[in-house]
């Protein structure tokens, strides 16, 4: 038998985006499934297949997972665990692969937000043809979302897994919509759900009494002492509603250098490398700064003022250190012209558009190459409504078509 794993899904692209008052564009988007990619991650949740306005990105990014831009990563779409939903996102997003249907399961949402128009048995019968509806139509890859899980009675949870493993789910989400977990409760529940189960089970947290990145590895540790995969939900920085979902990077940490976790087996895509400028990109997007103390990011992860730290880290980083700056993909110098700069943006001209592209040493076919790309540049700007990082500039000129697409939307 192998070992059981972790994994991550990183959720940014769906839990973090619809989150109160902060949004991204879909260019955005696309650029942080870019970058998740990059970083080893499992899957990113892309989107929501029913949702007009996400209908060109979704298929955009679709392409790019097909021209082996966005690979190995798998591109997942978030939808509501119906029959109807799921029919109505594939004539939509037809190639898409993988998904996971969500339902509520606990008491409280069955009978108060449902209000007598689904009960238990019935959340379960919706569940089935939903999965099943998806199996139809060609979908991959399924996870169920139980969603308040961690409120919902034992007995009635697994009995809900169960039945959605055998109507074809791949994997179980646990959901902590609350966030009312504790690192014990998790691992109890999913240690029964996991035994009972026998399947792959995703964990989702949220950090109301701060506590997500904990709940989100004891319950990754549940599921691999039961003998199942794990798969942890992320979002960059920490996004997501209300108090945030489990930080991307925190989780990669607590896995790779918390007490104890040695025993069990990361992905071995992870790399971590990527995390300064995944989790700056992110800050910069949702125009949300990082705090001073975030763990690995922040400005201060690395710095130390008082005597007796300032001299232990200096005779031996492992003094006051746990783990490597450099490791994080931190350390060089970032240069910051303070002379004339020329920007791209929405009533750029051809001159200061190809001086622009010259630093980034993208050379043009010809006049009619360099003048497409400028007007999809134009568009980006409109788009985004801040400056372009230069990651968004190469992307437009390497990916036109498919920047088009992205950037058109027909309400
Ligand atoms: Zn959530």
């Amino acid at each position: 038998m192998t070992k059981p794993k972790i994994y991550l899904i990183d959720v940014t692209n769906r839990d973090g985006v619809q989150t109160s008052r902060i949004c991204l564009s879909k260019l955005q988007k696309t650029m942080l499934n870019i970058f998740l990619n990059e970083m080893g991650v499992f899957q990113s949740e892309f989107g929501f297949p029913l949702t007009r306005h996400e209908t060109n990105y979704l298929n955009a990014n679709l392409e790019l997972v097909k021209n082996g831009a966005l690979a190995p990563i798998r591109m997942g779409g978030w939808l509501r665990a119906t029959k109807d939903d799921v029919k109505n996102a594939l004539k939509l997003v037809p190639r898409l692969k993988h998904v996971n249907l969500s339902i509520s399961t606990s008491d409280q949402m069955i009978i108060h937000k449902f209000k007598g128009k689904l009960d238990h048995q019935s959340v379960i019968k919706e569940m089935i043809e939903a999965v099943k509806e998806a199996k139809r139509l060609g979908v991959e890859s399924i996870g169920v979302n139980a969603e308040d899980a961690s409120r919902t009675n034992m007995d009635y949870l697994i009995e809900f897994a169960q039945a959605a493993k055998k109507a074809g789910a791949e994997r179980i989400r646990y959901c902590d919509t609350l966030g009312c977990d504790t690192p014990f409760s998790i691992y109890e529940r999913i240690k029964l759900l996991a035994e009972a189960l026998n399947l792959p089970i995703e964990v989702h947290c949220h950090n109301d009494l701060g506590l997500v990145v904990a709940n989100s590895i004891a319950g990754a540790k549940a599921a691999n002492d039961s003998g199942c995969d794990a798969y942890i939900n992320t979002c960059v920085n920490g996004m997501g509603e209300r108090a945030g979902n489990a930080d991307l990077v925190s989780v990669i940490l607590a896995i790779k250098y918390g007490n104890d976790m040695k025993n069990y087996f990361f992905d071995d895509r992870i790399n971590l490398k990527i995390a300064w400028k995944i989790c700056k990109y992110a800050s910069y997007a949702f125009g949300v700064p990082i705090p001073i103390n975030q763990p690995g990011v922040g400005s201060n992860a690395f710095a130390h003022e008082s005597g007796i730290h300032a001299d232990g880290a200096l005779k031996d980083r492992r003094n006051y250190e746990l783990y490597d700056y450099e490791e994080l993909g931190r350390g060089e110098p970032e240069i910051i012209d303070t002379g004339r700069k020329i920007t791209a943006g929405e009533y750029s001209g051809i001159k200061g558009f190809r001086n622009v592209y010259d630093k980034l040493e993208i050379v043009f076919k010809d006049d009619a190459e360099a003048t497409k790309v400028l007007e999809l540049v134009r568009y980006a700007n409109v788009h985004n409504q801040k400056p372009l990082v230069d990651e968004e500039l190469k992307f437009v000129a390497k990916y036109p078509d498919i920047a088009r697409k992205i950037f058109t939307m027909t309400p």
